[in-house]
């Protein structure tokens, strides 16, 4: 098939997005976003959400750091998603993450889902964490992820908040039926616009009874290679990009052994928490071999918006 035909289902998409236009359809036909991983990290310390969570031993910046060499070695600038807290209490890091070329977004002030908020609660945890930010040197924040994809159809008010507080973005939907949040209808799981904000949803694997975001975090450690490497190639050979997510504890096989919050007591998802952690860099690595870039968010929508208003 020639490469043409095969952008042809992503030049649509645009153009249900911003509207026919034939100078338009030609910018985007040349889209400069190709073969594009929106790799990302969730920076959040797991053991903040755990009551008894001090006695287990800090790993975030040790975690944070290997991650970073990972980046550096493959000339690659990602979208660091981070918890408030985190720039409270490491603002170095923050800083460090900054100096080599990353974005810093907000994962929120404390890691609490949006269905546990009212509009007027989530626009005070986005200032607080805008704050924290800025007291550690990160400025210009515009990206926003929810707490465990929380954005969902009855938490769709976000979406107002977020452009009312000057954000640009937001990679939080889930499009599709989940054990914990999940948005069916939100429609396909690609980049688009709702009230005002960029949504860039998680890559799903759209298999019948399974739609599960197969480029993130237990996804990636869990399926076995190929079934992603597949995943992974129809989709950036179509010019759409894959977005994908990480926790600091994806890559951490020294982790203690104790029951993660968030999972709904289940033994069996906990073990898979715990699966294959020592894989993850080599996964990643053979998914970029083809070429494929991981580029910042912010990045991203600055290229397709340029080709799209040029
Ligand atoms: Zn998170």
């Amino acid at each position: 098939m020639r490469r043409k035909d095969r952008e042809a289902p992503f030049r649509s998409e645009c153009l249900r997005i911003i509207g026919p236009s034939e100078q338009v359809s030609e910018m985007v036909q040349s889209n400069p976003v190709d073969r594009v991983f929106l790799f990302s990290i969730d920076l959040e310390d797991i053991r903040r959400l755990l009551p008894d969570g001090d006695r287990y031993a800090e790993r975030v910046p040790s975690n944070t750091s290997r991650i970073l060499e990972f980046l550096s070695n493959q000339r690659a600038r990602c979208t660091f998603f981070t918890v408030g807290d985190i720039a409270r209490r490491y603002p170095s890091l923050i800083r460090e993450i900054i100096s080599e070329g990353h974005e810093i977004a907000c994962h929120s002030n404390d890691h609490l889902p949006l269905d546990r908020h009212t509009p007027e609660s989530f626009r005070e945890d986005l200032k607080a964490c805008k704050d924290s930010f800025a007291a550690a040197g990160a400025e210009h924040v515009m990206g926003f992820r929810a707490p465990i994809g929380s954005l969902i159809e009855s938490t769709r008010w976000a979406f107002e908040v977020l452009r009312e507080e000057g954000f640009r973005y937001s990679s939080s939907v889930c499009a599709a039926k989940n054990p914990l949040y999940g948005w069916p209808d939100f429609g396909p799981d690609r980049p688009c616009q709702r009230d005002g904000i960029w949504e860039l949803p998680m890559s799903l694997t759209q298999w019948p009874g399974l739609n599960v975001p197969f480029a993130g975090g237990i996804y990636l450690r869990v399926l076995p290679f190929f079934l992603i490497q597949a995943l992974f190639k129809r989709r950036v050979a179509k010019g759409e990009p894959v977005v994908g997510y990480l926790h600091p504890y994806d890559i951490d096989f020294e982790q203690e052994r104790f029951m993660h919050p968030e999972i709904n007591d289940s033994q069996f998802y906990n073990s898979l928490l715990y699966w294959n952690r020592r894989g993850v860099f080599r996964r990643l690595r053979r998914l970029l071999k083809d070429g494929t870039q991981i580029v910042s968010y912010r990045e991203y929508l600055d290229q397709l918006e340029g080709a799209t208003d040029a």
